[in-house]
């Protein structure tokens, strides 16, 4: 907030406490960086919209507004169209669950989702534990809601149930009260990381007998290489999950749709927030993404774009071995959009610092630190000697072809 002048300055001297932990996303940061031409972006985690049918989408648009247009312009139920609630519970026996039709909420996205979560959920200073990294969006959430975040490290199978216990029983000892578990666990976000199956109870056993609510965050878990969707930590405890779900990496980020799950009393509260916000979902986005799954074109597209990414997955580990400093390590990922870097022990490369020079390069990424939030620590007087993350480096392949993502991998391993 620091650089304000004249009128902002007065006008930021009124700022609530609160806007002080607001800071803007090191992902959105680069975007600008990214549009420059010659530059290869491993920046941003869009999902590639080449292999939508625009022509059928366009021509459905138009059929809506046609047919429909009075309702579809119109404000709309604030729980959002039950016909597409109802294809999201049929959608969700896929992994598992099986939610009623009054435990949806759809929403404009998961991360209004993991907005109402926060809103409702926590005050000032409570206590939200996450995975070590973690989506950087999420920590924009919690620190405007004055939430303390706590991280735990994942192995390459994800949290380890004991450890999360662990934390939250250290944390009670502080006289600390941990109000959720925030998890993304298939093909996270940044690392690509999935929690293993034999995990996933287990996980869900430790926060219930801790009364800790777990909320779950499944974007990506559609976008399996092989096609096999794992089952949810919902459908191991629907009272104590939260589930948010998003039709923005397998069909549009653009419509700004997602959807909750969450028992009945709890969905209430979490419409009357959103209606807060919104008022209702956007109608219109809500129709054409029933248009998208009721003509069966799903699927396929799934399927399709998934092969994609695992194409694009392959050559950014192929361009990683060929080029990357000895002793770099990354996850191998079994879905979703991103690999993550670990950078040689005691080498020179900090990955945050390197950033301007890859720039230089022609090649932009997002620097680990992006995933962390050391606050706590910080606050504790116990700080890490480096930021966490310091040494890492996130990759995007979903939105760039094999042969870019060869080039901006070489020109990375250069100046790294
Ligand atoms: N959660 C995670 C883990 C994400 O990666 C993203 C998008 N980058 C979101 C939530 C937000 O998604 P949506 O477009 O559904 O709001």
């Amino acid at each position: 907030m620091s650089g304000a002048t004249g009128a902002d300055a007065r006008l930021m001297q009124g700022f609530a406490t609160r806007a002080s932990g607001f800071r803007p996303s090191p992902v959105r940061d680069v975007f600008e960086v990214s549009m420059r031409p010659g530059i290869i972006s491993l920046a941003g985690g869009n999902p590639d919209l080449e292999l939508l049918p625009l022509d059928r989408l366009g021509q459905m648009a138009s059929e809506i507004i046609a047919k429909e247009g009075l309702e579809v312009l119109q404000y709309g139920s604030g729980a959002g169209l039950e016909e597409l609630a109802e294809l999201v519970c049929g959608f969700m026996e896929s992994e598992g669950s099986r939610p009623k039709l009054d435990e949806i909420q759809m929403t404009a996205g998961s991360q209004m989702g993991l907005d109402l979560v926060t809103k409702l959920f926590t005050d000032p200073g409570d206590v939200v534990l996450a995975e070590g990294p973690t989506y950087t969006g999420a920590l924009g959430v919690f620190e405007g809601y004055e939430v303390e975040v706590q991280q735990v490290e994942m192995d390459e199978q994800g949290l380890v149930p004991d450890q999360v216990e662990e934390r939250i029983k250290q944390l009670a000892a502080e006289g600390k009260k941990v109000k959720f578990l925030y998890t993304i666990p298939n093909f996270q976000n940044p690392t690509g990381v999935t929690l293993a199956d034999d995990r996933r109870a287990e996980l869900v056993r430790v926060c219930r007998e801790n009364d800790v609510l777990v909320v779950e965050d499944n974007p990506y878990g559609q976008l399996g290489f092989d096609g096999e969707r794992h089952r949810s930590l919902h459908s191991y405890d629907p009272d104590a999950v939260i589930y948010l779900g998003s039709f923005s990496k397998v069909f549009s980020p653009g419509v700004r749709v997602g959807w909750m799950v969450a028992p009945p009393r709890v969905r209430k509260f979490l419409q009357i927030a959103g209606e807060a916000v919104t008022i209702c979902p956007s109608v219109l986005s809500q129709r054409l993404v029933l248009g998208f799954m009721s003509e069966g074109m799903w699927e396929p597209h799934t399927r399709k774009t998934s092969t994609l990414y695992q194409e694009r997955c392959e050559a950014v580990l192929n361009a990683c071995e060929q080029h990357m400093p000895e002793g770099t390590q990354w996850t191998v990922p079994e879905g979703g959009f991103f690999t993550w870097l670990t950078l040689p022990e005691g080498g020179a490369a900090d990955a945050e610092k390197a950033l301007p020079r890859a720039i230089d390069a022609g090649v932009v990424f997002v620097p680990g630190t992006a995933f962390y939030d050391d606050a706590a620590a910080h606050r504790a007087g116990n700080p890490p000697a480096v930021p966490s993350g310091a040494r890492n480096v996130r990759l995007a392949f979903s939105s760039v072809s094999p042969e870019k993502l060869s080039e901006g991998v070489e020109r990375l391993a250069k100046v790294l």
